[in-house]
């Protein structure tokens, strides 16, 4: 141990896949064991889908739900006290892991004990409450890491990623994130243990979160303002494939990527980075590894400047669920600037992405994620200026670098309700 090279410094980043259970935490430790040397900075979602059952709570809570929310809250308490107690080699072990994840317990209940809040709050609770589920993986990461002898000091997110109030989808303040983070570089090399997904506004004091799958992007953030030297993010795959070998069997590992590619892979949907991870370790030229936390021999897949960007690979990318809509004039006339103007100013305004769009003379169509607490309130506000019709539970595909041949076999049985086609680039909606 030395002073700290800020080129050494290396990031891991674990999912919540790579934190389910007991033997999954041990497989995480035996991997920083094997692997994280010199200064490291551990990132860690909450535990398997623990922000999925927060965010259960949050709605039962705001729908007057109560017993509902606390049944949801007791559950995720207990899903934690199991895993602490297949953890714990002996009693001392359980309570100090115990000990570390009860502040924030009381904090979820103490939350429930209040009145049912107001609807306009709605985005603001839903940050205080749900990034309680990377506070607690964490806390049991960086306490069972100690108990096995891996010294480390556990941070708290957001005292160093600085945000605006965007609350759900907050944006970071670069300056002051990078002044903050900025002074772990200097000192020891140390092992540190921090949650993703997390920040905080200063002007407020709230709690931030920095948008669904957001841990990836923390990663990027810490290694982006300590100059890292590589970033790993840890998969339950083998690496960055060319499809979701969870949809299509046939799926095979790209070794190296350009991260321009990287980014136009993951723009169109691919849910195996999230989106603004990129740019960040762009920005700086640090190599982004994703590897298997199952097979962590295997090299993944390292996504850098110099990756053979001649060659591109081709890939499929399927987005789901997702609904179309159509919209015409009333009276048949053409769909004008004026209309366009009605439908961006809602859409931005609900805050919902176009994943495609396409004009003819007497319609506009456009898919969306099919987000009932969206797509409700947008087809409401079109209505009085346009018709609408809408179909969800459809699939966005997108088609990079395919050939004629390939493209025919993947879609074979399904029908096709739009079909848009550029240079390299087919993307269609599917039912
Ligand atoms: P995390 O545990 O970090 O949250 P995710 O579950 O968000 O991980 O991402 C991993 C999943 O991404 C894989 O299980 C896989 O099903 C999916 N995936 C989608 N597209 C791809 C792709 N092109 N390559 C690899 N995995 C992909
Ligand atoms: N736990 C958060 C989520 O499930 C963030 C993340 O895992 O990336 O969205
Ligand atoms: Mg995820």
């Amino acid at each position: 141990m030395g002073a700290a090279d800020p080129k050494t410094t290396s990031i891991y980043k674990f999912g919540g896949a790579s934190v389910c259970d007991a033997p999954s935490i041990q497989n995480v430790a035996s991997i920083v064991e094997r692997y994280a040397h010199g200064h490291v900075v551990l990132v860690v979602s909450a535990m398997g889908k623990s922000t999925n059952r927060l965010e259960q709570v949050v709605r039962f809570w705001f729908d007057g739900q109560r017993p509902e929310a606390a049944e949801q809250a007791g559950m995720l308490r207990d899903y934690h006290h199991d895993i602490i107690a297949n953890l714990a080699e002996n009693s001392a072990s359980k309570r100090k892991l115990m000990a570390g994840v009860e502040p924030y317990f009381s904090q979820l209940f103490g939350f429930l004990s209040e009145p049912t809040p107001p609807v306009a709050s709605y985005n603001r609770r839903y940050d205080q409450l749900v990034g309680l589920g990377e506070l607690i993986s964490s806390r049991i990461l960086s306490d069972y890491l100690q108990l096995r002898g891996i010294d480390n000091q556990w941070l708290d997110a957001r005292e160093w990623v600085v945000t605006n109030n965007t609350y759900r989808d907050a944006r970071v303040d670069w300056e002051a994130t990078r002044a903050a983070i900025g002074t772990l570089n200097s000192g020891e090399d140390k092992c540190r243990v921090v949650q993703g997904f997390i920040g905080r506004d200063v002007v407020s004091g709230d709690s931030t979160t920095l948008g669904r799958e957001g841990s990836d992007y923390t990663a990027a953030i810490f290694a982006h303002c300590l100059d890292a030297g590589e970033l790993t993010i840890w998969k339950d795959v083998p690496g960055v494939m060319d499809a979701d070998p969870r949809r299509f069997p046939f799926a095979r590992l790209i070794s190296e990527l350009p991260y321009d590619e990287a980014v136009e892979m993951t723009y169109y949907g691919a849910s195996v980075i999230h989106p603004k991870t990129i740019k960040p370790l762009q920005n700086k030229g640090i190599k982004l590894r994703v590897r298997s936390f199952l097979r962590p021999e295997l090299p993944g897949t390292l996504i850098h400047e110099g990756a053979e960007s001649g060659q591109r690979s081709p890939y499929i990318i399927v987005k789901s669920p997702q609904a179309l809509i159509t919209v015409r004039t009333r009276d048949f006339s053409f769909v004008a600037e004026e209309h366009l103007r009605l439908i961006y100013s809602e859409l931005y305004r609900l805050g919902i992405k176009v994943h495609l769009m396409q004009q003819t003379a007497l319609s506009f169509r456009f898919c969306v994620d099919d987000d009932p607490y969206k797509v409700g309130p947008l087809l409401e506000a079109l209505s009085p200026m346009l018709e609408t019709e809408w179909e969800g539970g459809l699939d966005l595909w997108t088609l990079r670098h395919q050939s004629d041949r390939t493209e025919k076999g993947l879609l074979s049985g399904r029908k096709i309700l739009v079909e848009q086609r550029a240079t390299q680039l087919v993307q269609l909606v599917l039912k």
